[in-house]
């Protein structure tokens, strides 16, 4: 609960009991080598516990059980209203421990706790409740064919699919690839990254106690340039679905091609274009151009990191964001007040700072932030930085950065704020905020970007699409439309006598 105190959720994180094996077969084990790595706490870098470094025996193992639930068909085969159960049961347990994982999520994160409380764990909760609540709804087809024929099409699964995501929102990415997956009757195996899979861990147990057959879902900690290279490239993996970066995500599509032409959707990076008119409500448009890029410290693949503002309301409105900039001063996770927290780890602190210098070299000029601050916490905290007088063809402006650093830039027509929109190789998200409607809609038609918000930023729910155009990616995470990338069509054409 948020009345709680930044002491009661450290008591509560003293007696923590937390797992760090893999999950294979309905049961936690360890790496068959014995191996394990440990997983930090980004707030302060302590220890949080050892965590099963699985090597491609693993895989092979928990491949090899996958595919015999699936050709079992105990799952796959299961009365649609019956998986719903399952599933809407999970969700009712992972409800149950919402605390319990909302506080996990934080320490193995950074995360504040006021956001995996109120935004993390209820998503994957609806995520999950949603998927299993819809799969006894769908139906399949029937094909205007002639009279003397039947036409069949429908849905199958594809088989056994790996998941692999990245560390920046483990728990709700998790949901959004394991609910329609499980939904569609695949067996599952999950690669979290390596330096957050304990949320994982947690809910595949969960999953167990609301019915899912052992073999359904395998949870495998391990790196990933051995554990996960050996999933995209194995033989008896029918699909990939990947959240992450884009040249990883360049690798499993060649993965792909090199092995079985399993079926690869991805989920990548962005460079987001927040796009300000001057007759824009300029209050609640500054509010929320700081929460899109200040948000999980920037490290959120829609980040609006590119403000793109008006020239004539250029000073009135940079003053309005560098406002807003200063409420999310980073600070402890654990303290409910708390809205930004420390970068995941140092390397990608460095990353950030790096960005910093970047920027500054390339001429554009820092208003706001830029700093390290809390040093003395263990953790690297980033100050929100906000860099003006930025060309869209700096690096800053081209380049996912992935920390809490925006740039801005101004446009003086429509049509150039479009242009500059597009000008990317990401094409992931953005908004536009205008009180004429037509502006709004126009620009939002032109912006080739997967989710495009008007008036609002990071709007949407699980009843949409969710993917990026161009080099953010292929696929589509919830709604109806996700359950395309974990199914093949088939056709049954029946002639009659
Ligand atoms: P990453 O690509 O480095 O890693 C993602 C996952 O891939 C991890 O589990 C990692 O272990 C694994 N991996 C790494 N190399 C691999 C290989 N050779 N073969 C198979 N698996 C491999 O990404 P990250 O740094 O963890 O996450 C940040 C990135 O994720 C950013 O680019 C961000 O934009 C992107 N992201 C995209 C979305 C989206 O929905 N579009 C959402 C969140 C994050």
């Amino acid at each position: 609960m948020l009345d709680k105190t930044v002491t009661d959720w450290q008591s509560a994180a003293a007696s923590l009991d937390i797992e760090g094996r893999a999950f294979i077969n309905g049961r936690y084990v360890d790496a068959l080598s014995g191996h394990s790595q440990q997983t930090h706490n980004p707030a302060n870098g302590a220890v949080l516990t050892a965590v099963a470094k699985c090597a491609p025996e693993d895989a092979e193992i928990a491949v090899r059980g996958a595919r015999e639930l699936f050709e079992r068909g105990s799952w796959a085969n299961m009365p649609p209203a019956d998986r719903k159960m399952v599933l809407v049961r999970w969700a009712e347990l992972i409800e149950k421990h919402a605390d319990e994982l909302a506080l996990l999520e934080s320490l193995d994160v950074g995360k504040p706790i006021s956001d995996t409380l109120n935004s993390d764990v209820p998503s994957a909760v609806r995520t999950i409740r949603w998927s299993g609540e819809a799969i006894d709804k769908i139906y399949d087809e029937i094909s205007p064919a002639p009279a003397d024929c039947l036409a069949l099409i429908q849905r199958l699964p594809l088989g056994v699919i790996a998941a692999i995501v990245p560390w920046n929102f483990p728990l709700s990415t998790t949901a959004w690839k394991l609910a329609p997956a499980l939904a569609t009757g695949n067996s599952v195996i999950l690669k979290p990254a390596t330096n957050t899979p304990l949320s994982a861990l947690f809910i595949a147990r969960l999953a167990s106690e609301a019915g899912l057959p052992d073999g359904a879902l395998q949870v495998l900690p391990g790196p990933g340039r051995s554990l996960g290279k050996c999933l995209a490239t194995h033989m008896d993996i029918d699909g990939i679905t990947f959240t992450g970066s884009t040249p990883v995500g360049k690798m499993l599509m060649e993965y792909s091609g090199q092995s079985n032409l399993k079926r690869t959707f991805l989920e990548l990076g962005g460079k987001s274009p927040n796009i300000v008119f001057a007759d824009a409500n300029l209050a609640k448009a500054a509010s929320m151009a700081a929460i899109a890029v200040f948000y999980n410290g920037g490290q959120t693949c829609t980040a609006g990191t590119r403000l793109i503002v008006e020239e004539k309301i250029r000073d009135e409105f940079l003053e309005l964001v560098i406002n807003k900039a200063a409420d999310w001063m980073p600070g402890d996770p654990l303290n409910p007040n708390t809205r930004m927290g420390p970068m995941i780890d140092r390397a990608q602190f460095e990353t950030v700072a790096g960005y910093v210098e970047v920027g500054r070299d390339e001429g554009a000029e820092l208003v706001f932030g830029g700093k390290r601050v809390l040093s003395e916490s263990g953790g690297y905290y980033h100050e929100p930085s906000i860099f003006s007088s930025v060309d869209n063809q700096m690096r800053i402006s081209q380049e996912e950065i992935f920390g809490p650093v925006m740039s801005v830039l101004t446009f003086s027509s429509a049509d150039e704020a479009v242009q500059m929109a597009n000008d990317s190789i990401y094409g992931l998200a953005g908004a536009v905020w205008s009180n004429n409607i037509n502006t709004a809609h126009k620009v939002a038609a032109a912006v080739r970007v997967g989710t495009m918000g008007i008036n609002n930023y990071f709007g949407g729910d699980i009843t949409v699409p969710f993917g990026g155009f161009k080099q953010s990616g292929n696929g589509r995470d919830k709604s109806l439309h996700a359950l395309n990338d974990y199914t093949e069509l088939k056709t049954t054409w029946i002639e009659f006598e």
